[in-house]
């Protein structure tokens, strides 16, 4: 099959969260599995861009409304990501350094998408299916189906998967003249709740959706940031099939960027010799059990509840423990994190910004990871955790709820708990400490029972490929 999968972000090309793991390794697997899939994206200006050699494949002109734009599509020469890369190079809109946070992204990206159709447009063959990605690609179904100037893509199945529902892409009424030639009587496909909304616009007019795991599925029928009723109706096209994590990049035997690695007959030495490593560069004691956290500061993440539960663990259970934190977000959590630094050395570290370095050190290093998460659609950490054999302390929802199993469970891994709340999280800190100090066995048990379990992609592309024929 030829597939064309399109998306704002995709590893190592670009990467803000989640969205670029999973796109950078679908389409990988894909063709493993003898395949012709296909990643066309934005052209930032990121390292990549400079690192490769590019071919033109495709000149093209049109436009945003009263706006006309050039667009080029260069195609990376080497097959360097083990599948076709195409960037889309709109210079003035889409040649910046980030991925999103521009107080235009919604010409950036709608002017992205319609420079895909309009490629897609002008080719000799059709390709078997389209796979969009979140919102930033959720009006290339409807403009397939029904804008005149694409009708020839019109019988292309469309699948679109969510990784996630909270962010939707909403834009005014206004911006309807972005969209070229369409029937006014279509609006109701474009809209929810009074503006255009790319999410709930795919999910209308794809002929397949997807989310990245069961649960989130599930949830989404009742919390989706008020797309719930659209989710019951729609809940006959929709499937979830949980995403899986790229064992050429995760793996701590071969890691490019730890120093000891490890399996698991020796994971539990491998872990100390990072751990000391790590707590010799952030000045904490490789004696106590570290707990860390990786991730985007923001209320998703449930990040906020993170630093009053640090200081009542380092309250409650004095010299028991450490944390370590990796991330970027709100300023005010960002400036909390920070805040505690310098009130509790020897104990606490964070480090505020971005690193795929570190957090591969980290992973690798650590005893647990915490994930309070509030919404979590499949969340990818927990699973690079296990892989590390890192203990996840993880609230039950969505993909976090499908990946772990409590260790008070039959044959359980990890910690689970219920409420995002400081109470809780601290209680499950509590009880990672408790495994640690009192039951090193079960733990060590824990570790190889985890690094065992088959989180790869083979089974999960095997689903997205019968989903794909279902629709030929
Ligand atoms: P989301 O996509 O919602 O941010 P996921 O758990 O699906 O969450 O994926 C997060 C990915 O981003 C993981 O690969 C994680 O290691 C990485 N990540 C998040 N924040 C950072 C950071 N500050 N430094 C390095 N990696 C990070």
């Amino acid at each position: 099959m030829e597939i064309i999968h399109v998306s704002a972000e995709c590893y190592p090309v670009a990467k803000a969260g989640g969205l670029g793991d999973v796109v950078g390794a679908l389409p990988k697997y894909q063709v493993k599995m003898g395949h012709h899939a296909k990643v066309v994206m934005p052209m930032y200006k990121t390292k990549f861009l400079y690192q490769n050699e590019w071919a033109v494949d495709y000149k093209g002109r049109t436009n945003l409304g009263d706006r006309w734009f050039d667009f080029t599509v260069i195609k990376e020469k080497h097959n360097e990501l083990g599948f076709d890369l195409y960037l889309i190079d709109i210079h003035g809109l889409l040649d910046r350094e980030a991925v999103y946070g521009y107080a235009d992204d919604t010409e950036r990206f709608t002017a992205f998408q319609i420079a895909v159709v309009n490629w897609l447009s002008h080719w000799q063959h059709r390709p078997d299916v389209i796979h969009c990605h979140d919102h930033h690609t959720g009006l290339i179904p409807f403009m397939m189906k029904h804008c005149y100037d694409y009708n020839k893509l019109a019988g292309i199945p469309t699948v679109f998967t969510i990784h996630n529902g909270q962010y939707q892409g909403w834009m005014g009424w206004d911006k309807s003249m972005y969209i070229p030639r369409w029937d006014e009587w279509k609006r109701g496909m474009l809209e929810w709740a009074g503006t255009i909304n790319p999410l709930a616009s795919a999910v209308k007019c794809a002929w397949k959706v997807t989310t990245v795991s069961w649960s989130y599925m599930e949830e989404l029928r009742y919390n989706s940031n008020g797309l719930e009723a659209l989710f019951e109706y729609e809940k006959g096209k929709c499937a979830g099939i949980l995403n899986g994590i790229d064992a050429q990049v995760w793996n701590p035997a071969t890691d490019k960027y730890i120093d000891n690695h490890f399996t698991t007959d020796t994971v539990d030495e491998g872990k100390q010799a990072n751990k000391e490593l790590l707590c010799k560069q952030f000045n904490l004691d490789s004696s106590k059990p570290l707990f860390i956290f990786i991730g985007r500061l923001v209320g998703e993440k449930a990040a906020d509840i993170l630093p009053d539960a640090i200081m009542s663990s380092l309250y409650n259970f004095k010299d028991q423990v450490n944390f370590l934190m990796l991330g970027s977000g709100e300023p005010n959590v960002e400036w909390q994190l920070s805040q505690l630094v310098p009130a509790y050395p020897g104990s606490y570290n964070a480090v505020i910004g971005y690193n795929e370095k570190l957090s591969h050190l980290m992973y690798s290093g650590a005893d647990f990871l915490l994930m309070p998460s509030r919404v979590e659609p499949c969340g990818l950490n927990q699973m690079y955790a296990m892989q590390y054999g890192t203990v996840p302390v993880v609230r039950s929802t969505g993909g976090l709820k499908d990946t772990v199993v409590d260790m008070g469970d039959f044959q359980g891994w990890g910690i689970r708990f219920n409420h995002a709340t400081v109470g809780d999280l601290t209680h499950a800190i509590w009880r990672g400490i408790d495994l640690y100090n009192n039951n090193r066995e079960h733990l060590a048990w824990m570790r190889k029972r985890m690094m065992n379990i088959d989180n790869s992609w083979e089974n999960a592309v095997q689903q997205y490929l019968n989903l794909y024929s279902s629709l030929r």
